[in-house]
């Protein structure tokens, strides 16, 4: 790594990082608490095979930052956080790791609150709340939500017909050609409701399992190999696996004239992938504003969850998607810098509020 920890965690303004390591249960874990100036940070734990701890922390830094914009921009009163923990899924889960990892998360005494992120269920959920009160997305025989990937998918379904509406004019997705790479938890959800709104479907997974299940739930979808997605002529990417998809490569090979999808962090770098799409005419739906339907779900179960009004709130992310393109239009900026600018400026006017009596 280029630069410091601390080094990092002043460039994207970090408050704490917090490093969590049990023997026992083999748990190595990083929570990243990027801002809790509108509350709690609340963001999911991830669980990847990471190739070095520089990787995970660099990981931890940018995933938090994203939940301060996303709670932001989706009006929440939660600040951004989020927590890797090292190692393969398919060995390391065990009721010791995640009770372990719940007592650290209780050590942060609500200043940091958890949910589920790629390779966590709610089943990892309930383990953590054995030890903790501070986590949310549990399973709902339990009280919580549940899964919020199908809240995830919802919301970037409407960000995605708001962003159809900006370029041809209506925002039907009908007929349309959309590609999901990745159909895991949000992916699927989102293959269904591109199905039912008469889209044509193309999907792309590292996983055959993924791949296999979707393709027997939604018939009409088609398989596109990895290496071929960019080649392709498409109306539609969705980027639903990991971040920095949209990179110097993937923009000079891709046709599609929207990007909407679930994925965090989707720009390899926002001050140059940013301006590089609105030079090729592409409009980019921002990741932590389209995403945020899962968020919105989870963070509803702090104060009594209520499915009709979460529903209403991920129904708003379509409206403030046309916000962000008009605020770029007018401004001259490119959509990621439009939805930062919006989240920035709820922040400060918190910051203020709360600085006075
Ligand atoms: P998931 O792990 O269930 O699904 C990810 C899928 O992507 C898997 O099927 C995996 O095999 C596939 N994948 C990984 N690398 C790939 C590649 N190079 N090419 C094609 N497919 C690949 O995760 P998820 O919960 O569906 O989340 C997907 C993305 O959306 C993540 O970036 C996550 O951070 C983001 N997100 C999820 C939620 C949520 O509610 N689950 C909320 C906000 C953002």
């Amino acid at each position: 790594m280029q630069s410091s920890v601390f080094d990092l965690m002043q460039q994207m303004g970090h408050e704490q990082l917090v490093f969590c390591h049990d023997p026992y249960s083999g748990l190595n874990a990083i929570i990243a608490i990027h801002n809790t100036t509108l509350g709690p940070a609340l963001g999911g734990t991830r669980l990847w095979n990471y190739n070095s701890h520089q990787d995970a922390i660099v990981d931890a830094l940018r995933l938090s930052r994203g939940m301060t914009y996303k709670a932001a921009i989706s009006g929440l009163n939660l600040g951004g956080g989020k927590a890797v923990i090292i190692g393969d899924a398919a060995k390391v889960k065990s009721e010791g790791l995640w009770r372990r990892y719940g007592k650290f998360v209780d050590s942060l005494n609500g200043k940091y609150i958890t949910a589920e992120d790629v390779n966590t269920s709610a089943r990892d959920m309930e383990y953590i709340s054995l030890e903790t009160q501070h986590v949310t997305g549990v399973p709902e025989y339990m009280g919580g939500s549940g899964d919020p990937s199908p809240f995830t998918a919802y919301g970037v379904f409407v960000g995605m017909k708001a962003s159809a509406k900006k370029v041809w004019g209506n925002d039907s997705l009908s007929g349309k050609k959309v590609l999901v790479q990745g159909v895991g938890h949000v992916g699927h959800y989102l293959v269904g409701h591109l199905i039912e709104a008469g889209a044509k479907v193309y999907i792309s997974d590292i996983n055959e399992t993924k791949i296999k299940e979707t393709v027997e739930k939604y018939r009409s979808v088609e398989v596109v190999e990895g290496s071929k997605i960019f080649d392709m002529e498409m109306d539609i990417y969705a980027p639903c696996a990991l971040g920095a998809t949209v990179n110097d490569e993937s923009i000079a090979k891709l046709k599609a004239p929207i990007i909407a999808g679930a994925a965090n962090n989707q720009l390899a770098d926002e001050n140059i992938h940013g301006p590089a799409l609105v030079q090729k005419g592409i409009v980019y739906a921002p990741d932590f504003l389209i995403n945020a339907g899962g968020l919105i779900n989870v963070s509803a179960e702090l104060d009594g969850y209520n499915r009709e009004r979460v529903m209403g709130n991920v129904e708003k992310i379509y409206d403030r998607t046309l916000e962000i393109y008009n605020l770029a239009e007018k401004e001259n900026i490119h959509n990621q810098a439009a939805a930062m600018r919006l989240a920035e400026n709820r922040l400060a006017a918190i910051a203020s509020v709360k600085s006075r009596l």
